[in-house]
């Protein structure tokens, strides 16, 4: 089985490899078959926007297709920016003007008032009709940070500390951790897992 990941941004491409890595399936980026046609974001939730990505991946490359449509949801700012996260300050995809932007949207929000998700809605599409086989959706809590930290992952990481409770990793700064410890608990690596089952009985019947 192939499975297209149709995603254009590099780093969720990593991501979803190295959370699919596992499964044996043979991964293909867009830029594998020669790119993907830009897909319109305009679904109001998470889930329409992953679902949209994977059924136009699916009719134009004729492979499984699965797409991730994923942000961060801020309590203090009733769960913006949401599905507006890749372009909060504007410019798509523009991590540090968005991560500028949220600092100074939370200027005056006290330290106990900073709680946020980052949720990823992930979907499956059939080859060719581009049915939805599967959906699911991850969301991982922590809070909002005063100022960045760590160089690594990308988008809201340096400003967001993952803290749930009774979990045994907590206080962890996304930015700060090494890219199997954020699959661990991530939004991304939730979703995955849970569309895992699928993903192997699609195997097995291919
Ligand atoms: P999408 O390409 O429309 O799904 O945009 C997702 C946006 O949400 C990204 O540009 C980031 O700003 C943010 N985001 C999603 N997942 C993550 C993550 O794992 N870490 C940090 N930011 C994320």
């Amino acid at each position: 089985m192939r499975l297209l990941l149709a995603s254009g941004n590099r780093k969720k491409l990593e991501e979803l490899r190295r959370i699919t890595a596992p499964l044996g399936v043979e991964v293909v980026q867009p830029a594998d078959i020669g790119g993907l046609p830009e897909c319109v974001e305009d679904g109001e939730t998470f889930a329409a926007n992953a679902a949209k990505k994977a059924r136009e991946g699916a009719q134009h490359s004729g492979l499984w297709t699965l797409a991730d449509d994923s942000g961060l949801e801020v309590d203090a700012l009733g769960g913006a920016p949401g599905v507006y996260s890749a372009r909060y300050a504007g410019t798509h995809g523009d991590d540090e003007a968005n991560n500028a932007k949220l600092l100074r949207a939370l200027a005056e929000v006290p330290d106990g008032d900073r709680g946020a998700a980052f949720v990823c809605a992930l979907a499956l599409a059939h080859p060719q009709t581009g049915e939805i086989a599967h959906e699911t959706i991850g969301r991982t809590h922590g809070r909002i940070l005063r100022e960045p930290q760590g160089e690594g992952g990308f988008g809201y990481d340096p400003l967001f500390e993952f803290s749930e409770e009774g979990f045994p990793v907590t206080g962890l700064v996304f930015a700060t951790l090494s890219g199997d410890e954020k699959a661990s608990v991530s939004h991304r690596g939730r979703a995955l897992k849970e569309l895992e089952p699928a993903l192997s009985r699609l195997l097995k019947d291919s």
